[in-house]
C-alpha cells in the first residue's frame, strides 16, 4: 500500500516534506484536496483548470488569505473543508514557495503523509482522544458509538476531504465512511492524500451537545 506511493527501499525515497513534494510533482501526483499543482510551481483551484482569467498572486504568503475565507466571505474554520474559493492562480516561483503555500492551504498535509510513508504515523482511536478532553469538553466521553458514527459521516464524510485513519476502537472501524475515505488502498495515482490522524477540535466541539443529551435526566 505504502509502496504504491514511493517504495521505501528506493534510493530516492523522500526524507523531507520538500523532497516528498518534489517526488509528487515528478510522478504526476498533482492534485491535493481542491488544489491543482503545476510543475511550474503554480497552484490553483481544481475547478479552475484551463481558466485564463484568474487573479494572479506571486507571494506564497497570499495562500494564507486565499484559504481563510470561502466564496461567500465566510471564515473557513476547517482548512480541509471542500469550500476553497476559486478564481486565483498562485505562482509560487520555486519548490520552497510551493511548499510554503501548500502549508497555508492544507497545514501539515505533507508532513503527515511523509510520516505515514515512513510507517511512523500513529492514528489515535476516538475514545483515546475523548479521554484526553478536559473542562467543558470532558462530557464528550459520554458519546455513544452510534452517535459517533453519525457525526463522523456528516462532519468528516461530507464536510471534510481528509482520509480518516483513526478508528472508534482498535478493532472497530468507522463503518459510516466508505472505504475510500478511511484507507489509502487504491488511492488515485494522480492525487496526494490529506490524512487525518485523530479527531480534530471541530469534531470534538460538535460532539459536545450530542453527548450532553446522554446525561441522566433529572426528575
Ligand atoms: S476529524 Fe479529521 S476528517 Fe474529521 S472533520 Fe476533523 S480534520 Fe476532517
Amino acid at each position: 500500500m505504502r509502496g504504491d506511493f514511493f517504495p521505501a527501499e528506493s534510493p530516492d525515497f523522500p526524507r523531507t516534506s520538500r523532497e516528498l513534494l518534489h517526488r509528487c510533482l515528478e510522478s504526476g501526483r498533482l492534485r491535493i484536496g481542491e488544489i491543482l499543482l503545476g510543475r511550474d510551481f503554480t497552484l490553483r483551484h481544481l475547478s479552475d483548470e484551463g481558466c485564463d482569467e484568474l487573479e494572479i498572486h506571486r507571494d506564497p504568503h497570499s495562500a494564507r488569505l486565499i484559504a481563510r475565507f470561502d466564496a461567500k466571505g465566510e471564515f473557513r474554520s476547517l482548512k480541509s473543508a471542500p469550500d476553497l474559493k476559486r478564481g486565483w492562480l498562485l505562482e509560487a516561483g520555486s519548490l520552497e514557495g510551493m511548499e510554503l503555500a501548500l502549508g497555508f492551504i492544507y497545514p501539515a498535509a505533507l508532513g503527515l503523509l511523509l510520516s505515514w510513508l515512513c510507517g511512523t504515523l500513529r492514528p489515535t482511536p476516538l475514545p483515546e482522544t475523548l479521554d484526553r478532553q478536559s473542562g467543558m469538553y470532558r462530557i464528550t466521553q459520554l458519546l455513544r458509538d452510534d452517535q459517533a458514527l453519525d457525526l463522523i459521516a456528516c462532519r468528516c464524510g461530507e464536510g471534510c476531504l481528509r482520509t480518516v485513519l483513526w478508528d472508534l476502537e482498535p478493532e472497530s472501524t468507522v463503518t459510516s465512511l466508505p472505504a475510500a475515505r478511511r484507507t489509502l488502498d487504491d488511492f488515485p495515482a494522480d492525487r496526494i492524500p490529506l490524512l487525518c490522524r485523530e479527531a480534530c477540535n471541530l469534531l470534538i466541539a460538535a460532539a459536545r451537545p450530542i453527548a450532553k443529551g446522554n446525561l441522566p435526566k433529572e426528575d
